[in-house]
Parts: structure tokens; sequence; C-alpha cells
């Protein structure tokens, strides 16, 4: 039976996060995002903490109390309604969390996943992306040595890195092979905060996304026993794939959150400007575009949510996590162009809500993979 009705419980949780997001994440993130680049706001942190959001995405036995994905991507919609780049901080723990659960073993949970319940608020990075390019996993220049004793030595850099400097632990991909020897090789290790031979290059001041700190980090000579490798030696790859499908579908439900705050923002001053005595949302030009987009979101949640309900149920969702990042990202575009039209100058203006939704917008379809990236992993499912 497939119902599109949210339980008691999901309506509650969403009116919950709604009112977070309308009354603290965008006022903050909107201050945020017309400042110099810093770190994880403090008030960002209370939050996470506050709401207890990572308890949602770890398992009651290390302390959380987690949800299905369906209501996760409800929860991520509502963050990202927010503030795209706040979302985006938390996805990114989550993409940690996700690679630890699937291939970690006990004492690995048992070890990093409480510091996330950290009472003062806390988050965790997912070092995949190398200067060389994102898109090309088999690319990356990152390695880890097997050295004495049972430990790795890893040097190298990843970047842009979301959390960098801000993590209680990174979960980095690396080439343990002796060059470029092919995705076999690839591994992912777990490196607590302030492990000796990390380091951190200056925060990124870029155009979107920006309440969402990113950096560069640096492995030099870093000393890491092999009992933070993640999985069996070579997993690495199926384990990074593994762990994006379930992102991407979130990240998709972030991007729906976004379009929808671009949407209503345009609907609401269609209504209430008046242009030749009459509000421009009685132009057919104007209300057709508005009812394209509101049709178009419609669709994108429902992708969000069958992707979603396909993880519950542990059936295959490669594609169509694909789909809900590729579909929700392009109309979170399309939505905050339009919308910067319909409000004319009144959009034009900085600091303003649709300028930084359209910046925002334009960074959400490259993260998590790009849209032509989601376009080739469909292709191959079809
Ligand atoms: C704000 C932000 C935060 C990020 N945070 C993180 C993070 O926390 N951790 C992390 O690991 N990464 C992170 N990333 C990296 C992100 O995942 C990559 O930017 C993304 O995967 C694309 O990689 P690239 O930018 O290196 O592009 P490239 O791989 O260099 O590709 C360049 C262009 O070529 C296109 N392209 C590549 N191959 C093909 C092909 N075969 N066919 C058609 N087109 C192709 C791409 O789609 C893209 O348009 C972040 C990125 C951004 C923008």
């Amino acid at each position: 039976m497939i119902s599109f009705e949210l339980t008691k419980d999901q309506k509650a949780l969403q009116k919950r996060l709604h009112s977070i997001a309308l009354d603290k994440i965008r006022p903050y993130s909107l201050e945020i995002d017309a400042g110099r680049p810093g770190k994880i706001d403090k008030r960002f942190l209370e939050i996470i903490a506050q709401e207890n959001l990572n308890a949602f995405i770890i398992p009651e036995e290390y302390g959380g109390m987690p949800l299905k994905w369906v209501t996760l991507s409800i929860v991520m919609e509502e963050l990202g309604f927010g503030c795209a780049g706040f979302a985006g901080i938390y996805a990114q723990t989550l993409h940690a969390v996700s690679t630890i659960l699937i291939g970690g073993s006990t004492i690995q949970k048992k070890t990093f996943l409480p510091l996330l319940l950290n009472p003062s608020g806390a988050v965790a990075s997912f070092c995949l992306t190398e200067e060389k390019g994102g898109s090309d996993v088999s690319s990356f220049s990152t390695t880890a040595q097997l050295g004495e004793k049972g430990y790795y030595r890893l040097n190298g850099s990843k970047t842009p890195i979301i959390n960098a400097g801000d993590a209680e632990f990174y979960v980095v991909w690396a080439n343990t092979g002796t060059g470029r020897k092919g995705l076999a090789e690839i591994n992912a290790f777990i490196i607590p905060r302030d492990t000796p031979g990390m380091g951190y290059g200056g925060l990124h001041d870029k155009p979107g996304l920006r309440v969402a700190p990113t950096a560069t980090i640096f492995l030099e000579d870093l000393k890491i026993p092999s009992s933070n490798l993640v999985g069996p030696s070579g997993s690495g790859y199926l384990l990074f794939t593994q762990t994006i499908d379930r992102g991407r579908a979130l990240v998709g439900s972030i991007c729906v959150g976004l379009a929808r705050a671009a949407t209503e923002l345009a609907i609401e001053f269609a209504k209430e400007r008046h242009v030749r005595g009459r509000p421009i949302a009685s132009n057919q030009g104007i209300g057709f575009t508005l009812a394209e987009l509101a049709t178009e979101l419609e669709a994108a949640r429902l992708l969000v949510w069958k992707a979603c309900r396909r993880m519950d149920k542990h059936m295959d969702y490669t594609a169509l996590s694909s789909m809900a990042k590729l579909f929700a990202s392009e109309l979170a575009v399309r939505a905050t162009s339009q919308g910067m039209l319909i409000l004319g100058q009144k959009g034009c203006k900085r600091p303003s809500l649709m300028d930084k939704l359209l910046r925002d917008a334009q960074m959400s379809r490259i993260i998590e993979g790009t849209s032509q990236v989601q376009k080739m992993i469909i292709a191959t499912q079809l």
C-alpha cells in the first residue's frame, strides 16, 4: 500500500523544525552569509544539540534515536528551507556516520558515533574530493601506506571539505596502493580531530552555501592505526558508492526545501505587488510560472520520498536517489532564477533572501556529484 500522508509524529517533527528554520536558522544564516567566511557559527552547533539532530542518524545502541529515511527527508527539507548551507553541515555529518554504519566495526561505532551526541553540538566531515577533481574517484592522489606495526601513513590533501577544522572526526578516502592502481585500492579511514599530521588551509570565500564553511585539509605523514581503516582493505570504493547513494536523496530533500523557500517568496511577492492596478500574480505570464514551480516541487518531493522509502525497505535505490538529487537541484536553480525575475529590483538587493537562495542553488547542483554525474549514474541503471 502507498500512502502519501504523514503520520502524527512526522507532522509534529515537521512543524517543530519548520519553526526552528524560520525563527532561528534563516535569520542567523542571512547574517552569516553576508559576512566573511568563518568557522561554524556556535548558534548552529547549539541548534544541532538542542534539537538532537545527530541522534536522528545514530542507532539506539550508540545513544541515538534513529529516524526512518522518509522521516529524515522531512527533517532535511525543513533544514534546507531554513538554509541549505546549514543543512549541508548536517548532511556531511550524516555521510561520515553512514560510512561508519555501513562498513565500520563495532569498536569504531562505539568510539566515534557517541562523540556526535556532545551536548555542545558536534559535526563530522566526509573527505573525498581533491583539487584534481571530484567526479573521478579513481584519480585520488592521497595515499595511505601500510608501515610499521599496523600503522598507515597518510599523505595528500582534500578540498573543498565542509566542517574542516570543526569536525570531531574525519572520514578520509585514500589510495592504499603505490600509485594509481584503480578502484580496488581505495580505502576509508577515520581520523580523530587533532591527530598530529593533519592541517587546515584558510576558509574558502565562495559564492553560495557560505554558511557551510569549507577548507582544504592537509595530511602530512599522518600516522593512524590500521584499526581506523573502515571495512576490509579494498572495500572503499563500494563503501563510498553506498554512502553517497543514500546521501544523494537527502541532498535532494535539502534542494526541495530551498526551491520551496524561493517559490513561496515569489508567490507572496506576486500576490502583493501591484502593477497597473492589479497583483502581478493575476498575469498568466507570472501565474503559469508559479504553477509550474509548485507542480515541480510536488514531483521533486515525491521522487525524494520514493528513493527514501526504498531505502527503508532495503530495496535498490541507486537510480532513484540520483534522480531525486538531479531533479530537485535543477529545480532549485529554476525556482531561484524565476523567483529573482519575479521579484524584479526587490530581488536585486543585498542582503536579501532571494539573492542567497539563488547562490545556494547554483552550488547545490555541484555538491554530492554534479548534474552530469547524476545523469551518468542514472544512465548506467537504465
Ligand atoms: C560548496 C561545496 C562543498 C563541498 N563539500 C565537500 C565535502 O565536504 N567533501 C567532499 O569530499 N567533497 C565536497 N565537495 C566537492 C564536490 O563533491 C565536487 O565539487 C563534485 O563532486 C564535482 O567535482 P569537481 O568540482 O572536482 O568537478 P570535476 O570532477 O573537475 O568536473 C568538472 C566538470 O566536468 C563535468 N564532468 C566530469 N566528468 C564528466 C563526464 N564524464 N561527462 C560529463 N561531464 C563530466 C562535471 O560534471 C563538472 O561539471 C564540495 C563542493 C562544493 C561546491
